[in-house]
């Protein structure tokens, strides 16, 4: 008899089975995919740690959390600093004093901010003459934020292809702020710390599930594991929130990302871990070039090849990875719904981005399980 069933090796399984062992909780960890380790997992291809879920930038401003992860594995200095390709021409992400030289040719913090205020009032003028007072759709909300030239060649198409559909017909409050900088800065996040694990994210994994039991390729659904109280006394369920309920009251739904990820028989591609592709001309959203996450400089060069991954917005079917939930007014209430289910099912902890049907970055992971046990991170 387990203490603790726990049913996923994502970070939050990972993490949930690392602090219950330590306080000397008996644990089993069942992971249906072969491998451990979540959407943080990666392969090893060509000598280069390949994100195979997609690009994952470990990046908080939580020190207890940041102290938590470092006490398991090193970090590197990675910095995120993306570039926009847009018809060919490159523009620093994320919009500041250098995009703005490469836009407009302006040099000082007053002339770029006189160049947007100037493009915001345009895009407010229009909306008046048209008689409307607030941004009826993503398109008005983008040019009233920031106006025409970053909305356009930075923004508008980039948008569609995530969401396959004009800004005109996207809801406005899909983008609420579109911070700008009026400094030479490109690290795209605003936390304390960031970095990526030296030896690559499943030394992480590894770390976490240090003498803790576990079995890939265990679906709890199609194993004996669905009787979990047979086996354990709690249950720590991290998958879908919908299917642990038998889809009872409907399908919630998710978008995802396809991957086209090709060996290039080149040490250096692109020059940079992520390249985002800002126009319809290119049917894919990024481009990822994964050896740029662990090796900088001239190390980049030890390798004779590279590997890169272009990705593709996708909506989600059955068989593909749920990636990002969709909080529009349906999906939201369904999940309330099931949220009310959850609360009544005794000795289960439902937790995680896909049984909280709820976008979670890595480090608030962590924080939240940490904060369930209840201790300050250590
Ligand atoms: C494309 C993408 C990019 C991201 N980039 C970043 C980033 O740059 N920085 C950042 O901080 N965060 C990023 N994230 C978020 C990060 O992936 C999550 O915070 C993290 O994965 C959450 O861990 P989790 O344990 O909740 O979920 P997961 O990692 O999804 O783990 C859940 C596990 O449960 C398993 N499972 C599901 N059902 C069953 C079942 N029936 N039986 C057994 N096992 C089951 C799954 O196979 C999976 O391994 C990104 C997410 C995505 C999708």
């Amino acid at each position: 008899m387990y203490d603790y069933l726990i049913v996923g090796s994502g970070l939050f399984g990972a993490t949930f089975a690392h602090l219950a062992a330590q306080r000397g909780f008996q644990c089993l960890v069942i992971e249906k995919r072969p491998h451990l380790g979540g959407n943080i997992y990666c392969e090893c291809m060509e000598g280069i740690n390949v994100h195979k879920y997609g690009a994952h930038i470990f990046h908080t401003n939580n020190k207890e959390v940041w102290d938590f992860v470092n006490r398991l594995v090193s970090f590197n200095r990675y910095t995120n600093c993306p570039v926009a390709n847009y018809h060919g021409k490159l523009f620093n992400l994320p919009f500041n004093m250098n995009t703005f030289y490469q836009m407009w040719g302006v040099t000082t913090p007053e002339d770029a901010a006189a160049k947007i205020e100037e493009q915001k009032a345009e895009a407010i003028a229009k909306m008046k003459a048209e008689g409307v007072t607030e941004p009826r759709n993503l398109e008005e909300q983008g040019l009233c934020l920031v106006g025409k030239d970053i909305f356009e060649k930075l923004i508008k198409e980039y948008t569609e292809k995530q969401w396959e559909r004009p800004c005109s017909e996207l809801p406005a409050f899909i983008i609420k702020r579109l911070p700008v900088r009026l400094v030479y800065d490109n690290n795209y996040f605003n936390d304390a710390f960031q970095g990526i694990p030296i030896g690559g994210y499943n030394r992480l994994t590894e770390a976490l599930m240090e003498g803790v039991e576990c079995r890939t390729d265990t679906d709890f659904f199609r194993s004996e594991y669905r009787n979990w109280r047979r086996h354990a006394r709690q249950l720590v369920y991290t998958g879908p929130l919908d299917e642990y309920f038998g889809f009872c009251l409907g399908k919630l739904d998710w978008r995802t990302v396809c991957f086209k990820t090709r060996i290039i028989d080149t040490p250096n591609y692109q020059g940079n871990a992520v390249v985002n592709y800002t126009s319809h001309e290119q049917p894919y959203t990024r481009v990822i070039e994964h050896k740029h996450f662990e090796m900088f400089g001239d190390a980049v060069y030890d390798l004779p090849k590279t590997i890169v991954s272009e990705e593709y917005s996708s909506p989600y079917k059955d068989g593909m990875e749920p990636f990002y939930p969709i909080n529009d007014s349906r999906n939201d209430a369904l999940a309330r719904e099931y949220h009310l289910l959850a609360a009544k099912e005794s000795g289960v902890t439902f937790g995680g981005r896909l049984a909280e049907y709820k976008y979670y970055d890595m480090a608030p992971v962590i924080e939240k399980v940490l904060n369930l046990f209840n201790t300050p991170a250590r």
